[in-house]
């Protein structure tokens, strides 16, 4: 195995759910590793949370964004580098919260990044106030008489924006969640894989989600509507089952991969900058 330890101290609380969310990414980070994907080429973006805290806990390049801003960030990457894998890390304050029509248009584009989404469904770092997927009636800092909102299905927002993959997994079930990272990263597109990470500390759900996570069998996650019932089967707000898997999953074109189609000559680009600043005098 690669060795991807840092010498950070980890600051987060003892029993919190990033604490398999950083073990199994390290694993599949290792196994692409060993099977020959340069770790050069291996580049990591988080957000601001206590989530973004995991890029000091690998030991590959990373870039610690700003807040709701991962996804921009890491599409600059990927564009600027289409031959690297990026991986984002964000949180549902992050990227649900400010940064969510981030989310949306990448996922319109189909860029090939993949965002792993630490969803605790509070906000952690800043002390337990609530977030756009917390329940209605959720309790925190500031909304001590509960909230009046109902939350966001933050997948079904992402199918319908035209995302080519999506699945959700939990920090209770590492074996599956290093299987659903790895095809993610895998996948040539957007990618989102949504994680129910428990934090214990402002919101320990723990044992919630054992009661109603079950795993996908005997499940296509190429049929579209089937992705969208399954998504919508749980409303966050509700005892219904929760599935646990991939939920879609669709072969088209990356955004990045298009441009390889164009071939500019340097004379004709000039002349065209050229054109465009006279328009402005
Ligand atoms: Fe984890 Fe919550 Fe502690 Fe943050 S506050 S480190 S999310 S348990
Ligand atoms: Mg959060």
């Amino acid at each position: 195995m690669v060795n991807l330890n840092t010498y950070a101290q980890n600051t987060w609380c003892p029993g919190c759910g990033n604490f398999s969310i950083l073990t199994s990414i390290k694993l599949v980070l290792s196994s692409l590793v060993e099977e020959g994907l340069g770790l050069e080429n291996i580049i990591l973006v988080s957000g601001i949370g206590c989530h973004a805290k995991i890029v000091d806990y690998i030991n590959a390049n990373s870039f610690y964004s700003l807040h709701g801003r991962v996804v921009p960030a890491a599409e600059a990457i990927k564009i600027a580098r289409p031959g690297t894998k990026v991986i984002c890390f964000s949180g549902d304050g992050d990227s649900y919260g400010e940064g969510m029509e981030h989310l949306i248009f990448a996922a319109k584009r189909n860029i090939d990044i993949t965002v792993i989404v630490h969803n605790n469904r509070v906000y952690g770092l800043t002390t337990g106030q609530y977030t756009p997927t917390s329940p209605l009636g959720y309790k925190g800092r500031s909304t001590p008489y509960g909230t009046k909102e109902h939350p966001v299905n933050p997948l079904e927002l992402i199918l319908a924006s035209g995302a080519s993959f999506l699945a959700r997994g939990t920090s209770h079930g590492m074996e599956q969640l290093k299987n659903i990272f790895k095809e993610a990263v895998m996948h040539k597109g957007f990618s989102l894989v949504d994680v129910l990470q428990v934090c214990v500390t402002y919101y320990n759900m723990y044992e919630y989600y054992d009661k109603h996570i079950y795993e996908l069998s005997g499940y296509n996650p190429q049929d579209y509507n089937q992705a969208f019932s399954k998504i919508r089967e749980w409303d966050y707000n509700t005892e219904a089952p929760i599935a646990l898997g991939v939920l879609y999953k669709k072969e088209m074109p990356s955004f990045e991969s298009s441009f390889k189609q164009v071939k500019v000559d340097p004379l004709d680009r000039e002349n065209k900058i050229k054109q465009v600043l006279k328009s402005f005098i």
